[in-house]
């Protein structure tokens, strides 16, 4: 796969679209501005790569928008070296994201076909997560807990406690909630047994799964 100057050219006015629409975050802007969304694709739809659209990748599920996963990455507030976990690697474009912006990433996926791809393609292009896991979000990584952030990248019918129970004091929750629309909501941790909630308008995600494989 090439990286050319027209995929540059297109990549520029994906970033202007997505300020556009109110996206400030100047590391999430650079990161979306670098990173090869058509390598996440399959070759048949290079073009559709830097509409601002959702696309299907393997095992039915998709690649989110570029514009909401600009809009998770920016509630997430990431600094270098905070430790964050994804739940739904996917294509593995999020995880890049969040690699890009040099946070350390654990990633979880249920789709086996998904996370065999996933995980031999990020490291060939270069994206290297602290770690990649087969297994079921909805349980999040305690091995690895507390973390900075937490990003859920399909939609939650309700709020994982293991997932608030995985943050640390400070941290952030991003999570779409709800059944055929999702809320994207966000909690931060202010303390043990003390989370603050905000909500930001309606998204739509493929649904969190339970119980697979
Ligand atoms: N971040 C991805 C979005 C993929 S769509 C990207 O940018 O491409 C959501 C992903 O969540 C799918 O790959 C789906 O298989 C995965 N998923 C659904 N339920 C899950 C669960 N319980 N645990 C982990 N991953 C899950």
């Amino acid at each position: 796969m090439k990286d050319t100057l027209k995929h540059q050219g297109l990549r520029n006015k994906l970033v202007e679209t997505i300020s556009a629409k109110g996206i400030t975050d100047e590391n999430v802007l650079g990161a979306i501005g670098s990173i090869p969304r058509h390598f996440f694709m399959d070759s048949g739809f290079l073009d559709y790569a830097y509409q601002d659209k959702a696309f299907p990748i393997a095992a039915d599920q998709t690649i989110s928008q570029p514009y909401t996963v600009a809009f998770q990455t920016e509630l997430l507030q990431i600094k270098p070296s905070d430790k964050i976990l994804e739940i739904g690697t996917g294509s593995g474009y999020q995880t890049a994201v969040l690699c890009k912006m040099g946070a350390k990433v654990y990633s979880i996926e249920r789709q086996h076909e998904l996370f065999k791809k996933t995980s031999k393609f990020l490291p060939k292009i270069g994206y290297r997560a602290k770690k990649l896991i087969f297994g079921d979000g909805y349980k999040g990584l305690p091995e690895e807990a507390p973390f900075k952030g937490i990003i859920v990248t399909a939609g939650a019918p309700f709020v994982p406690k293991p997932l608030l129970a995985q943050l640390e004091v400070g941290g952030r929750l991003v999570i779409p909630v709800g059944q055929e629309v999702q809320t994207m909501t966000l909690f931060i941790r202010k303390g043990p047994k003390d989370f603050e909630k905000h909500e930001f308008g309606d998204f739509r995600f493929v649904p969190m799964l339970e119980d697979k494989n």
